[in-house]
């Protein structure tokens, strides 16, 4: 696809982020530092990006004066949230440069065009999603094929960390499950034997030039991510190669512009398959703040605002720990404590990162550590030390 090469765009310009949370947040706090100006478009008033950002739009995702009112004021505009209607994205671009743009998101926020476009593209990234099959009705549940079981009955839209998804053993269970979940439109995937995760985050510029950031291996708990570690201890050579290239691949064959993170398995058999993509800053991308030249939300700015992508360089180990509500809370009790932050800031290479959200509640994304240090071996060490006083 051909489009012609828009001037960048420099500070003090203003750049525009639908969506107000901590991803809105950290990349406002990039984009000041370069000296831009930040407008959020975000329909919650108390939000962690309208904290920090020059200009809060307070209006629905769909909110066409908003929408107007950010493409006036902004030379680009990104999203901190996959699931912005794409056709915001659209009504946006009629006016001003976005990035990530309506194709990419809206391929992203669905499990089945996500899917589709994953096979449609294995011939060039070399990689296959899970064995899936989309459900609908009841037709479909009749027609599962043995192979498919047991599975992950997964909606197809708005899922994240865990949250839409099931487990299922039998045709009996994914009628219970599909029926508990009001019977929206859903896929299931085989279940398959997971050795470990990684993450691959990307960017790619609106002239078609891609960086690749380290293969990043991630831990989940309870569908949350819990850690991410880079370099990966599990993480083989040959297998970082294959992702970092198939993740290219995949943006590229996208049109992708903007920063995107793509989730694999690494099966027990040591082969790669590709889970699922984010259309923005992700998670597992936080280590880059402390432990790379460029962060991915330096980056996120650099691709939007047309200027040449960063240093993807990583100059230290890093692991990286979610802070969840769940640390200030100490029993069962609805009692809160605030966690001994002096304590594990006293910790080396300890980095603290608070995304100003005011109420803790159990599962909810509060901030995160990351952990940088000569070797992974220390930071990992100074990660046990800080798990051990968070409790
Ligand atoms: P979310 O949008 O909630 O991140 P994912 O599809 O990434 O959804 O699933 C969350 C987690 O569930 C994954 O990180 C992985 O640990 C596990 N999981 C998902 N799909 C499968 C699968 N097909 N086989 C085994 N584990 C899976
Ligand atoms: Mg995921």
């Amino acid at each position: 696809k051909f489009s012609p090469i828009l001037p960048a765009a420099n500070p003090p310009a203003w750049l525009g982020v639908m969506g107000g949370g901590q991803l809105g947040r950290m990349f406002a706090q990039a984009a000041q530092a370069m000296g831009y100006q930040v407008a959020v478009l975000e329909p919650s008033d108390a939000c962690p990006a309208g904290q920090v950002a020059q200009r809060l739009v307070n209006a629905g995702y769909s909110d066409a004066a908003g929408l107007d009112a950010l493409a006036a004021q902004c030379a680009a505009v990104t999203t901190e949230f996959e699931n912005v209607p794409a056709d915001s994205l659209s009504r946006l671009a009629q006016s001003v440069f976005v990035a990530p743009d309506a194709h990419g998101v809206s391929v992203a926020q669905d499990r089945i065009a996500e899917k589709r476009f994953f096979v449609g593209c294995a011939p060039k990234s070399g990689v296959l999603p899970a064995p899936h099959k989309v459900i609908a009705s009841q037709a479909d549940i009749d027609a599962i094929e043995d192979d498919l079981l047991p599975g992950i009955l997964k909606t197809v839209r708005m899922g994240y960390d865990g949250k839409g998804q099931v487990r299922v053993k039998s045709r009996a269970d994914v009628q219970a499950a599909f029926e508990s979940m009001d019977k929206v439109t859903c896929l299931l995937e085989k279940m398959l034997p997971l050795a470990y995760e990684v993450s691959v985050l990307t960017a790619r510029g609106h002239d078609g030039e891609s960086v690749v950031y380290p293969i990043a291996e991630n831990v989940h708990r309870d569908g949350i991510l819990f850690t991410t570690t880079v370099p990966g201890p599990n993480v083989s050579d040959e297998s970082a190669l294959k992702a970092q290239q198939a993740a290219q691949a995949i943006v590229a064959e996208l049109g992708y512009v903007g920063v995107l993170c793509i989730e694999f398995f690494v099966l027990t058999d040591g082969s790669l398959v590709v889970n699922e993509m984010a259309p923005r800053p992700h998670n597992s991308g936080h280590y880059t703040m402390d432990a790379c030249v460029t962060s991915q939300f330096a980056q996120q700015v650099r691709a939007m605002a047309r200027l040449p992508l960063g240093d993807v360089r990583q100059h230290s180990p890093a692991v990286m720990l979610n802070i969840l509500g769940d640390v200030w809370f100490t029993d069962d009790t609805d009692a809160t404590r605030e966690p001994a932050w002096h304590e594990i800031l006293a910790l080396p290479g300890a980095n603290l990162h608070l995304y100003g959200k005011d109420d803790p509640r159990r599962a909810r994304k509060m901030g995160h550590l990351t952990f940088v240090a000569p070797t992974l071996a220390q930071a990992q060490q100074q990660l046990n030390a800080a798990c051990a006083i968070l409790g």
